[in-house]
């Protein structure tokens, strides 16, 4: 009788970020939540890393999007050599440099700083839309981080658009972003001087390097996955729309992408490294600690023009 109960509510695989859970041989893989992340074990990053093991980590990163790895003491220098895997380095106009290298960012808050009010970064966010080809994936390993507190927040992007209803999904999949990062600067300078980012004091790119237009709705290059790619950090407006109509749609998209049935979270400990998508999720520091250095070095890995719906049709 037992049996015959099973057989009428036949169940399917595991799902873990939205998608059947793989197979790993090579490494440990550990999700974070039902939704995005993963902690990988079994790897030592200053090491060459063998083909098999280095795909299964390629794939940990394109189903989990968020790998997280734990005591990894690497050098500036094989910080970047593992980042490469991901694809080719770039320097940011924006974001400080870490011990002189253009190919390194750092993220830091001192101790005796207080709560740094930055609305655009407290938010959900994706890393520099305004750019061209914005990053693919971020490498970032902690220095230094609190005892608790300041943990680093993902959304799923993915899980986020695919939960939307056929006629949101029609109205998007057709938008299109314009982002810019010109004026980061400048309004800057008029923030009160502890209200200010730390931005990097100069920089090469042009004007026109600085502002782009991208689809609302991002399409996986390899896998055709679909997500939402709208966030409010450099957003000007949706191309044809007014800023006042932009704002409310943007508003409603960006307060799905709260929910935390598609988060997950990664609490810090010196040398713990984390990779993630930074075209399929959101991300967010949580700054909840007070009195303690929170010190992230990171590498950006350049990205692909964002393809959208409509570039999938004309393939
Ligand atoms: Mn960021």
């Amino acid at each position: 009788m037992a049996t015959q109960i099973h057989q009428s509510h036949e169940v399917g695989p595991p799902i873990a970020a939205g998608l059947p859970m793989p197979q790993f041989r090579k490494i440990t893989v550990e999700p974070l939540s039902g939704a995005c992340g993963c902690e990988i074990g079994g790897v030592d990053l200053r090491e060459p890393l063998q083909p098999d093991v280095l795909a299964e980590i390629m794939l940990a990163f394109e189903q989990f999007l968020v790998i997280v790895f734990r005591d990894q003491d690497l050098t500036p220098e094989q910080h970047k050599t593992f980042s490469r895997h991901f694809g080719e380095l770039t320097e940011l106009p924006q974001a400080p440099t870490y011990g002189g290298d253009r190919l390194m960012q750092e993220v830091r808050r001192e101790a005796w700083e207080a709560v740094n009010v930055v609305p655009s970064f407290e938010h959900f966010h994706t890393d520099s839309p305004f750019l061209a080809q914005p990053p693919k994936a971020i490498v970032m390993r902690a220095l230094d981080c609190p005892q608790w507190g300041g943990d680093t927040a993902f959304s799923n992007a993915c899980l986020v658009y695919e939960h939307l209803s056929d006629g949101l999904k029609a109205v998007i999949d057709t938008l299109q972003v314009v982002y810019s990062g010109k004026e980061i600067w400048s309004r800057n300078e008029k923030l009160p001087p502890d209200k200010r980012l730390r931005l990097r004091e100069s920089h090469d790119f042009t004007e026109d390097q600085l502002e782009s237009i991208h689809p609302a709705v991002r399409v996986h290059p390899e896998t055709g996955r679909r997500s939402l790619f709208a966030t409010s950090a450099y957003f000007q407006r949706f191309v044809g729309w007014s800023e006042e109509e932009s704002r409310a749609l943007l508003t409603y998209l960006q307060g799905l992408a709260q929910h935390l049935h598609y988060h997950c979270r990664v609490k810090w400990r010196k040398n713990t490294l984390i990779v993630w998508d930074n075209r399929f999720t959101l991300h967010r520091g949580v700054h909840d600690f007070k009195n303690e250095r929170r010190h992230l070095i990171r590498t950006t890995v350049i990205g692909e023009r964002p393809l959208g719906v409509a570039d999938l049709t004309a393939r």
